[in-house]
């Protein structure tokens, strides 16, 4: 049984990584930082189906993802696949960014990808196998007025997802992108009804995103299939931004 460990999988597109890699067998590790009582209801469901497990960890934190990777050796050896999904947004002017604005996004969105693959490594170095799967966003593709922070930590993810597959691709290891466009979850709650049909009216196929559209593309990048696969960016948007 493959293991695979979820980073932010409480909520949204993570949750429902989660929940499908379970349906396909996989035992699924569920970290979370905040939302506990969610992430507790997810794993009882999950855990129906599958071998599960669940790590309490602030991912933009080194110690944290050190003591949660140091139980997870403990417990099962090791993770086959990393998802590195979580992640924080915020929508401001970029004159009004502080340095803990700064900071915060940098480390939630992009140190915390460093973190998690540098703990993740070594055992998939050992086994000369392993899948990891950066959650980047359009926007670290093509970059969003006010979101600045926000998409350089989105674009510092496909920069390290490049130079990381060709590090790692003699080992064994394919390391990719996936770029989210509009996905309706929590993150985008801010935006009103109105504001999403824009967006749906922007978008090629007419449609803003589900978490269950990036799923589909997280697990086909995990199978053992997806070999010749590495240092890519996959944009699931839609069409919003064709790069
Ligand atoms: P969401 O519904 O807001 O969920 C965010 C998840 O990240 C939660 O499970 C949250 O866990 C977790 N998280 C946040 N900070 C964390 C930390 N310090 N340590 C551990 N976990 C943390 O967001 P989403 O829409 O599912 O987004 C998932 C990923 O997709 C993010 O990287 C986001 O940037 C990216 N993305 C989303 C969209 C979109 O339109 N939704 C578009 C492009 C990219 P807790 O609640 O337990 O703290």
């Amino acid at each position: 049984m493959q293991t695979v460990l979820i980073t932010g999988a409480s909520r949204g597109i993570g949750a429902e990584c989660a929940r499908q890699f379970a349906a396909r067998g996989y035992r699924v590790l569920i970290n979370y930082c905040r939302s506990g009582e969610k992430a507790e209801a997810l794993l009882d469901e999950i855990k129906a189906i599958t071998d599960a497990d669940i790590f309490c960890a602030d991912v933009s934190d080194p110690d944290q993802v050190r003591r949660m990777f140091s139980e997870i050796e403990k417990e099962y050896g090791g993770t086959d696949i990393l998802v590195n999904n979580a992640g924080i947004a915020q929508t401001k002017l970029f004159t009004d960014i502080t340095d803990e604005d700064w900071k915060r996004m940098i480390s939630v969105n992009l140190s915390s990808v460093f973190y998690c693959c540098r703990s993740a490594l070594p055992y998939m170095i050992r086994k000369k196998y392993g899948r990891i799967i950066n959650i980047s966003s359009m926007w670290g593709q093509v970059g969003g007025s006010c979101e600045v922070h926000y998409s350089a930590a989105k674009a510092g993810i496909i920069g390290l997802t490049k130079a990381l597959a060709q590090e790692e691709g003699p080992s064994g290891i394919t390391v990719n992108c996936v770029a989210p466009g509009v996905i309706r979850t929590d993150m985008t709650s801010c935006y009103s009804e109105e504001d999403m049909k824009a967006l749906s009216d922007e978008t090629p196929t007419g449609t803003t995103g589900t978490p269950a559209d990036i799923a589909r593309t997280v697990l086909f990048l995990a199978d053992e299939k997806a070999s010749f696969i590495t240092g890519q960016v996959f944009g699931i948007n839609g069409g919003f931004v064709i790069t």
